[in-house]
């Protein structure tokens, strides 16, 4: 059968997908660009508002990203790095703003504070730590401790309602934190590149990518709604460069390809479930993210956090997660995806992982059998006056994290990051894993493009810096550039401007 001919193909219609199509269009606008998406609309899976908590990762209240060194020091050097990331994701938004691409920031970007909340003297000690470590960086200038209850009442009062006043917490707050809508920064994205004749197909599944000898991928593309029809006639595309944006699907993806570089990778599957409210007494006084301490031997991504969320205007609080086992890497996944993933070189790691991180499952599982007073509980460490009454539980998306194989072939490892991967000859690239992908997904689409257009690149520099002036540069190094670029991009996104510098 014909091929249709196009210089770029998209599989995936999410924030990644999105973020790439649109950097690349802005770069070469005479490149074809294509895309496909399995479900009916774009932005139902991760991407989507309601399967993610929608913070706008910037190390400001993750507390397991700071790393206690064995002299007692301080590691920050992973939230400022991701700090660093956001405020690049930050700039494009901005500037697409600006150029009428994105609509009313409100749409998907709005102020909420973000804080850290811990309990007793130890971990106390902890957090005052972190926040003497971060606040002399220019990135953190606005942040604030307390283990006073009544100042931690005017930023959180919930926190404190209901709360012993002898007991002992402590919280940092942050009122440059956001909250984001990534599905609608996708939804409007794909408008956009429509309007410009960059098509994304709906309800089409990139089954099958081969390579051909020209260094071009073929891709055979299922039709859904005409397999429902019983018309089932595949098409094929035929693209210079793919990007796989299939999130949890991706590493299937590349392993159908064949390519060599993702031997030794799985992945893991963690559901995650939230208790979300609407109730207008809570909605109203709980505005911010405050994040908690993982309890020890738990994964990164079972951090506790009692969140604001601001989609299309309306307000509710999430809390959670609440993680589970799952067998599926996208929510609307299949129950076989684990079991298809095997291969002779991941079997090892995966069967080390299960060994190595029996704490883990046993955590999940033990999460999976809560009864609701144990899910009370959990919430009332935050809010100590919650209702379970007032709260209705709701199934977020699929997390699929990393599994690596080690160096010497031999065991593996669960890794909580998110992984940029391409082929030898950069003709087909992935980003595997999950968080903090989508607030740092225009970095991430940086690093790609280096990686895969060498060539390109110094041509197409000038152009990046318009979009993103820091570009090459690092913002922590220069305190006054670092206020001004934050300064700048909360005029344009009408969110909390930071803390002036403070020359030391
Ligand atoms: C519970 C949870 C909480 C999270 N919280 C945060 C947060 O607070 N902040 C943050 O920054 N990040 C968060 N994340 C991570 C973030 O949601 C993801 O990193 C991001 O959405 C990934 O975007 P994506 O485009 O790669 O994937 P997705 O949005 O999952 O999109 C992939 C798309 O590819 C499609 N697809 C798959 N295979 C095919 C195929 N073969 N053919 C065609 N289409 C295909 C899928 O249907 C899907 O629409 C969270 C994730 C989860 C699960």
């Amino acid at each position: 059968m014909e091929a249709e001919e196009v210089d770029v193909a998209l599989i995936g219609g999410g924030v990644l997908s999105a973020t790439f199509g649109l950097m690349l269009h802005m770069l070469q606008p005479d490149w074809t660009i294509m895309g496909f998406e399995r479900l009916p609309k774009v932005a139902k899976e991760s991407s989507n508002p309601w399967n993610n908590a929608g913070t706008g990762h910037a190390g400001l209240c993750e507390l397991n990203y700071t790393k206690e060194k064995p002299d007692g020091s301080m590691d920050n050097s992973k939230p400022i790095d991701i700090n660093e990331q956001f405020q690049v994701s930050r700039e494009l938004w901005s500037h697409f703003v600006e150029a009428g691409v994105l609509g009313h920031p409100e749409t998907f970007i709005n102020s909420c504070p973000h804080m850290s909340m811990v309990h007793g003297e130890e971990d106390i000690d902890f957090l005052r730590r972190r926040w003497e470590g971060l606040k002399e960086n220019p990135l953190f200038a606005a942040m604030e401790f307390s283990d006073d209850q009544e100042k931690i009442r005017e930023w959180a009062p919930n926190l404190v309602q209901g709360r012993d006043p002898q007991e002992r917490i402590a919280v940092t707050y942050d009122p440059t934190g956001t909250d984001v809508n990534f599905g609608s920064i996708t939804r409007q994205i794909f408008n956009y590149l429509e309007f410009h004749g960059v098509f994304v197909e709906t309800s089409k599944e990139v089954t099958d990518l081969k390579q051909n000898s020209d260094g071009s991928w073929t891709l055979r593309v299922a039709d859904h709604h005409r397999r429902k029809e019983g018309r089932a006639e595949d098409k094929f595309v035929r693209a210079k460069f793919v990007f796989n944006g299939a999130g949890g699907w991706a590493l299937k993806m590349m392993q159908k390809a064949g390519v060599p570089e993702v031997n030794g990778y799985a992945l893991f599957p963690v559901s995650g479930a939230f208790l979300s409210t609407t109730d207008p007494q809570i909605v109203a006084t709980h505005t911010v993210k405050v994040y908690g301490k993982a309890k020890v031997g738990a994964p990164p991504m079972s951090n506790p956090h009692m969140d604001a969320r601001i989609i299309n205007t309306n307000r509710s609080v999430l809390f959670g997660p609440y993680a589970g086992l799952d067998p599926r890497f996208l929510k609307f996944g299949s129950w076989f995806d684990m079991p298809k993933m095997i291969r002779t070189g991941n079997i090892m790691a995966v069967l080390n992982v299960a060994k190595d991180n029996l704490a883990l499952i046993k955590l999940l599982v033990g999460m999976i059998f809560m009864t609701p007073g144990q899910k009370l509980r959990e919430l009332r460490e935050f809010s100590p006056s919650a209702d379970m009454t007032d709260w209705r539980m709701i199934k977020a998306g699929q997390r699929a994290q990393i599994i690596k194989t080690n160096a010497d072939g031999r065991g593996g490892k669960l890794e909580f990051g998110t992984e940029v991967i391409t082929n030898a000859d950069g003709t087909l690239a992935t980003v595997l894993g999950a968080s903090p992908g989508a607030s740092t997904a225009v970095p991430i689409m940086l690093e790609l493009l280096e990686r895969c257009f060498p060539d390109k690149i110094e041509e197409w520099t000038p152009k990046i810096r318009e979009v993103i002036p820091t570009y090459g540069k690092k913002l922590s190094d220069d305190p006054q550039l670092a206020y001004e670029t934050m300064k700048k991009t909360a005029e344009v996104l009408h969110i909390t401007a930071p803390a002036p510098v403070t020359q030391s």
